[in-house]
């Protein structure tokens, strides 16, 4: 048979894949993930921000933080919606859009919190691997590679050395006294810590993801990197194809 007669090919792999960025924060996963999207035609999705949203409820709520059972009641009578667009993601809390209330301090730091149960984080994992069922997505956050989409096609674990992290954290919060630039990292290394120590689902590379530490490299350059580590999967599967 030659080429021409063969059936087509129905899948084109960028369309379908999977790709998951994991890694703690401050490495520069949501303009990796922005960038990949925009550069393979995928859609891309934070789940943070899911987090973030129910943290948000949860706060309002004036729930206790550390109490699981409060927390799985408030879960059970909540919508969270995540709708992909070219600058980022919006979220829909029940509807309401909070997209611009979930970025501060607090929220940040109810969302670590929040996070650690088995409860809360199992119905997030199940409205993301619905999310991403189809495939064609880039889906950041912590677990996607282990947990939410361990057969993803690509697995990025991106992360920078504690110090620069905060750096760049502390970057992005605007004009700020440079004393406070101390605080900025111990809340991110309080972050980190609860994010890898917990029971449930701990912020890990999975075992076949590629690492890539950005300490060293201007955001440029690693969304580069990012962007060479999919072509060269994309190549892969693509050479698979023509085998079956
Ligand atoms: O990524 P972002 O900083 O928006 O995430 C907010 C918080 O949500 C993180 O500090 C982390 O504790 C939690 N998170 C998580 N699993 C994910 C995404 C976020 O535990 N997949």
């Amino acid at each position: 048979m030659s080429a021409d007669e063969r059936p087509l090919r129905s899948i084109e792999p960028a369309r379908k894949i999977i790709v998951a960025i994991d890694g703690p924060s401050g490495a520069g996963k949501s303009t990796v993930a922005r960038e990949l999207a925009q550069h393979f035609g995928l859609l891309n999705l934070e789940t943070g921000a899911m987090y973030r949203a129910f943290a948000l409820k949860a706060l309002r709520a004036a729930l206790a933080l550390d109490e699981s059972s409060g927390l799985e009641e408030l879960a059970a009578q909540t919508s969270i919606r995540l709708e992909p667009g070219d600058d980022g993601n919006r979220v829909l809390l029940d509807g309401e859009d909070v997209t611009g209330m979930i970025r501060n301090q607090m929220v940040t730091d109810a969302a670590s919190r929040v996070s650690v149960f088995p409860a809360i984080r199992t119905w997030m994992v199940a409205l993301q691997q619905q999310l991403g069922a189809e495939g064609g997505v880039v889906m950041e956050g912590r677990d996607i590679g282990t947990v939410v989409f361990p057969h993803a096609e690509v697995k990025i674990f991106l992360d920078a050395a504690p110090e620069v992290r905060g750096i760049r954290r502390f970057d992005q919060l605007g004009p700020k006294p440079a004393a406070q630039a101390e605080a900025v990292i111990r809340d991110l290394r309080a972050r980190d810590e609860r994010d890898r120590s917990r029971a449930e689902s701990p912020l890990k590379a999975a075992a076949d993801a590629v690492l890539l530490d950005s300490t060293h490299l201007t955001l440029e350059e690693t969304v580069q990197a990012a962007e060479a580590i999919v072509s060269a999967k994309l190549e892969q599967l693509r050479a698979f194809s023509e085998y079956i």
